[in-house]
């Protein structure tokens, strides 16, 4: 099953993952934030010897993912941002396939038409991407209201927050109701839930 793995010794502003590609490969690795990521990931390997007892490296990969939100401008003469160059990832998660896929599909159909009719000005995209845009910045803002929780903070949302909860955080949906759930938990009120309702009235 995929898992995740939090905690400023795991992985510092960041996360450990273990996806299953299949019974026999597996997915692994490390986002973090301000510290080398490889001696985490090493670290979290040798601590988890039952987990990967005989396996090998395949393969090694690494690459920055842009997380600080979308860029301020997203299209100009002749031009349109897409994907990691636009800033289009979800900042929490770090995933930035399916946003990119959207404006990459967005972009292509607006130069397709924009040269049909002899346009090289493409105002439609930010309004095309718009309710991606704003899923990237209410991911923003749950990503920097959890990003200086200590272990123990961390360890206390998990049990508080469900499922569902987790997923609307950490991916823009319904920051609202999350916030809302938060601003009645005595330890949470006020560091996340009030200050996750504040910042959707401030964009409001
Ligand atoms: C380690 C890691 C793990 C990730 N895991 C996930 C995940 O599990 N889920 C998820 O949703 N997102 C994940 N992401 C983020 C996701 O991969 C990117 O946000 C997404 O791929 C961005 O798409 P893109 O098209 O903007 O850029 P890219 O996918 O990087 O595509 C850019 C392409 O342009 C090519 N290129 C570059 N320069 C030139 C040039 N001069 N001429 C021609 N071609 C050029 C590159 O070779 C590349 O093929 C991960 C990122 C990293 C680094």
């Amino acid at each position: 099953m995929p898992a995740a793995y939090v905690g400023r010794n795991v992985a510092p502003k960041g996360y450990v993952w273990v996806f299953p590609k299949s019974e026999e490969e597996a997915n692994v690795g490390v986002g973090v934030r301000g510290a080398p990521a490889k001696p985490y990931l090493d670290r979290f390997i040798e601590r988890h010897g039952e987990m990967f007892r005989g396996a090998q490296v395949v393969e090694v990969k690494a690459a920055p993912v842009p997380i600080g939100g979308q860029v301020s401008r997203i299209h100009g003469e002749g031009v349109m941002l897409c994907g990691d160059a636009a800033g289009q990832v979800i900042p929490l998660t770090g995933g930035g396939i399916h946003s990119s896929i959207v404006a990459g599909k967005i972009a292509g159909e607006l130069a397709g038409k924009a040269i049909a009719e002899g346009r090289r000005s493409f105002p439609e995209y930010p309004k095309r991407y718009a309710p991606w845009s704003e899923r990237i910045y209410r991911s923003l803002t749950a990503l920097r209201l959890i990003e200086n929780l200590e272990d123990g903070d961390l360890n206390m949302l998990a049990e508080v927050l469900d499922g569902r909860d987790i997923v609307d955080l950490a991916n823009g949906f319904d920051l609202a109701r999350v916030g809302a759930k938060l601003s009645k938990h005595p330890a949470f009120a006020e560091r996340l839930g009030k200050a996750l309702l504040k910042a959707l009235e401030v964009k409001a």
